[in-house]
């Protein structure tokens, strides 16, 4: 925090510690303090970045500069966990680094009135639809992406998937091809899951992640490899704040803990590679029951997960889907089940790995 600009809200105060060094520390500006408190309540009330900025401006409270909020800051302050107490430096963060001037719950709620109003940039909401397919879809006829496009009504937003050709951009069709996203969506899951996560094609992931565990477990290198890269990472964790604390830059008493806790990582990596250790997923007998309940898991994330999660676990397993009026065929590929588990290619080589194109007929 040295030198820094502290965030609007705040004041930077240098105080000495017990060995006389200089630190920086967040103080609550009181005047500054009530702007923002009134921000995080409007915005509750229903006032958009913009219009805060607005009501703002014709209340004559400015920036510390003396400009205006625009809606970019309101939403840079709206957004910031700092008012929570929160302190994030070189890649740590500590809660209750200085005081709050937002109560986490109060923080909370804005984050999820935020989630609510904006549904294309926050994952996890349901209102509308999240396009799981967006990027995948292809036109058969003309081979072009299909794009998507959201129509807005009063009463709830429509979202499409349709062939650039429909929206005339120079390209000649015959397909013109459009479909209602909802739809096609909850289609294309339910076909996923009956063509694609069959019983052969689990069973074939779930014997491939066996031969990979039996791999790694005579690859005790990469193994180590990867403890001594974490360990290096904790030690330079370590170090970094070690250095921020003689620098005077974060104060003793906010570090001790975080500086504790890694010193246990540190001693338990340095533990583990000395000894070697594999830390391996375990043995798995290939039942119905297992095979159900893996089919139950990437259900679960298909059907309900978080839209970011969702989306990702589609492009992993598909490659792309095209698409004419009546038929649809979906190239899949389920290597990253296996893949995801290792970084090393040449045991990836070595997995037969179930792909192929599922037609199916679109209702
Ligand atoms: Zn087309």
């Amino acid at each position: 925090m040295n030198g820094a600009t502290p965030p609007y809200g705040y004041r930077m105060v240098k105080l000495a510690d017990d060995r006389g060094n200089q630190k920086g520390k967040l103080e609550i500006d009181e005047s500054e303090a009530e702007v923002v408190r009134k921000i995080f309540k409007l915005y509750l009330d229903g006032y958009g970045y913009r219009a805060l900025a607005a009501k703002l401006a014709s209340e004559e409270v400015s920036k510390r500069n003396g400009r205006p909020f625009c809606g970019k800051s309101v939403e840079n302050i709206i957004v910031n966990d700092v008012y929570t107490g929160m302190l994030r430096f070189r890649g740590v963060s500590f809660e209750d680094a200085h005081p709050a001037i937002i109560p986490k719950n109060l923080f909370n709620e804005v984050v999820r009135t935020r989630e609510a109003r904006n549904p294309d940039r926050m994952p996890g909401r349901e209102q509308s639809s999240p396009m799981l397919f967006s990027g995948l879809l292809f036109c058969e006829s003309c081979g072009q992406k299909l794009t998507h496009e959201r129509t807005f009504k009063p009463t709830r937003t429509y979202t499409y998937y349709s062939c650039s050709s429909f929206k005339g951009k120079q390209i000649s069709c015959p397909s013109r091809l459009r479909f209602d996203a909802e739809k096609l969506d909850r289609f294309l899951l339910d076909k996923i899951t009956d063509r694609i996560l069959t019983d052969k094609n689990i069973e074939n992931i779930i014997l491939g992640l066996m031969k990979l565990r039996a791999e790694l477990l005579n690859q005790n290198r990469s193994q180590s490899l990867r403890l001594h890269r974490e360990l290096m990472g904790v030690k330079k964790k370590v170090e970094n704040l070690v250095n921020a604390v003689a620098e005077g830059v974060l104060p003793k008493e906010i570090v001790q803990d975080k500086l504790k806790k890694l010193r246990e990582d540190e001693e338990r990596l340095e533990l583990e590679l000395s000894q070697g250790r594999v830390i391996a997923f375990p043995k798995i007998n290939v039942t119905g029951q297992f095979i159900e309940g893996f089919r139950e898991i990437c259900k679960n994330v298909m059907f309900s997960g978080d839209e970011k999660k969702r989306k990702t676990f589609l492009k992993n397993m598909i490659k792309k889907i095209d698409l004419t009026k009546t038929t649809c065929k979906v190239c899949y590929d389920l290597s990253r089940f296996l893949v995801s588990h290792t970084e090393s290619s040449s045991l990836r080589d070595n997995l037969v790995v179930p792909t192929g194109v599922e037609p199916v007929l679109p209702t």
